[in-house]
């Protein structure tokens, strides 16, 4: 997953770029850059890294210009290398630097058009590719400055030949902020504003937590297939580009992903959590109905506000058994399996105090490889519990995710060819239960009823857009497997061959 925003503002805007990657640090933390237009100027600083580590006071400055976007990065199927870190940039037309949070699928068909038209991709990112077909829309244009019209069928355009999901925000030099969602919504993007004594800023961002933190009041979520578009004079445009818009956004943003303080088209992530809680508490009381559970403890932290509702439900206490080490990465990201098992004790204490001669249910909000799952049950009973349950919000995920989000492939999933007794002995637990796929589509539809359908692929193999076929996850198996991931950190920068990069 990735994180992005974009700004015109009235006055220097580096400063809040920056506190707004900060707070989307948590979709991606692999990468950062920013991009600001000065005097007619692209100024750039990206590098590997979280963003307290990438900028430091002498980019800050040399960061001038009233409009700019920035780019946090997690990295997929693609390669770590600090020349994928976004924004990208093309000198023509007028000069266009890019970031995306998704993941484009049609990519080869999509390199193949550019060759083409003698359009050259230099990185394995699918975002350089968006960029070259932007700014190959952009090239049939005839004047010196662009009509919001001339930006919009651009876009139109672009729609009409990537298949995938894709949050993007592009500034284009001397004309504006241009800003869009794919035809379905999978990823988010918001937009927001501020008044200033000089104008209107604008503003588009991942989730709403970013406009919150720099003082921007949310004005509305991106639609599926819209196009914003802000000229430098702070004039806001917008238009539907997509020929068939849906909303089907990812539901994974609501379980896992997103800030609880954002709203997703419309949507509170924490309320949905909070729902999720209390359906997947109906479940337990339904399927267990003599559950001799003494004390329900998260594991920290997304599962918190779920846990605190299961525990409300069925009448239990709440406690927070384990310490989480804030100092530590995620342990998702870590290349290889074995670092990964290593890292989720370097990262999680047990209090045993909360474990010794107990009955514990431990939530989390889902479970991937089973890695963390099975470590943590260990230490439940090394801290002394006598039964360790697991509950996951989520259901059991048995697909990979094609649309940005880092899932292995489905071999290397827990739930994969699997039943809920397979997988709880994998993993050590006395007994087990996931969220059925239903109840979590309920919970956060009970925050907007509007929503008609989501993105649950990872859940039923469902996969809404076009160009997903076995060939194609096939080819994504390749790229994922850990030896890939590592055969491809060892050779940073050096392998031209495009791999459809998810970087969020
Ligand atoms: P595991 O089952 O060991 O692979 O890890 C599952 C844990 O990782 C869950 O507790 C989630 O909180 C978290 N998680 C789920 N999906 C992802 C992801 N794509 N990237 C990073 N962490 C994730």
């Amino acid at each position: 997953m990735c994180g992005i925003v974009g700004i015109v503002g009235q006055s220097a805007v580096n400063q809040t770029i920056y506190d707004a990657l900060t707070v989307l640090q948590h979709r991606g933390q692999d990468a950062a850059g920013i991009v600001t237009v000065d005097q007619g100027s692209f100024r750039l600083r990206k590098a590997n890294g979280l963003v307290k580590d990438v900028f430091e006071t002498k980019h800050m400055q040399r960061l001038q210009g009233n409009a700019g976007i920035g780019h946090v990065r997690y990295p997929t199927a693609g390669s770590s290398s600090a020349s994928e870190a976004q924004p990208f940039y093309v000198n023509s037309p007028f000069g266009i630097s890019l970031a995306h949070n998704g993941n484009l699928i049609n990519t080869k068909e999509l390199l193949e058009r550019l060759a083409l038209k003698r359009r050259h991709i230099n990185t394995t990112s699918d975002s350089e590719i968006l960029l070259n077909l932007l700014a190959d829309e952009l090239q049939h244009v005839s004047g010196l400055s662009l009509t919001p019209d001339e930006v919009f069928s651009a876009i139109r355009q672009v729609h009409r030949q990537v298949n995938g999901a894709y949050a993007t925000v592009a500034m284009i030099i001397g004309q504006g902020l241009v800003a869009f969602r794919d035809p379905y919504g999978i990823r988010p993007l918001v937009l927001g504003k501020n008044e200033t004594e000089h104008g209107t800023e604008y503003m588009v961002a991942s989730e709403t937590v970013a406009l919150d933190a720099v003082g921007f009041k949310v004005v509305r979520d991106v639609e599926p297939g819209e196009a914003i578009y802000v000229d430098l004079e702070g004039n806001l445009h917008s238009r539907q580009c997509s020929d068939e818009p849906k909303r089907i956004p990812c539901i994974f943003e609501f379980v896992y992903f997103a800030r609880p303080d954002s709203t997703i088209d419309k949507a509170s992530v924490y309320s949905s959590r909070i729902n999720m809680g209390t359906k997947l508490a109906e479940k337990i009381k339904a399927e267990w109905e003599d559950q001799d559970i003494d004390v329900v403890i998260p594991i920290p932290e997304t599962s918190c506000d779920i846990a605190v509702e299961i525990s409300n439900h069925l009448g239990l206490p709440y406690r927070q058994g384990f310490v989480k080490n804030r100092y530590i990465g995620r342990t998702f990201i870590m290349p290889g399996q074995q670092e990964r098992k290593k890292s989720v004790r370097r990262k999680l204490n047990a209090i045993s105090a909360e474990f010794k001669g107990k009955n514990v249910l431990l939530v989390d909000d889902s479970i991937v490889r089973g890695t963390t799952s099975e470590q943590i049950i260990e230490m439940a009973r090394e801290a002394g519990a006598k039964k360790v349950y697991f509950a996951s919000a989520a259901p059991e995920i048995r697909f990979p995710n094609v649309y940005g989000i880092d899932m292995p492939s489905s071999s290397e999933l827990i739930a994969y060819g699997r039943d809920v007794q397979e997988i709880a002995k994998m993993i050590g637990a006395d007994g087990m239960i996931f969220q059925n796929l239903g109840d979590l589509v309920e919970a956060v539809k009970m925050e907007n009823p509007d929503i008609q359908e989501f993105e649950t692929s990872v859940f039923d193999g469902h996969y809404v857009t076009p160009g997903v076929d076995q060939t194609y996850l096939d080819h994504l198996t390749k790229l994922r497997s850990d030896d890939a991931k590592a055969n491809r950190n060892n050779d940073l920068g050096t392998n031209l061959e495009l791999h459809n990069v998810c970087h969020p």
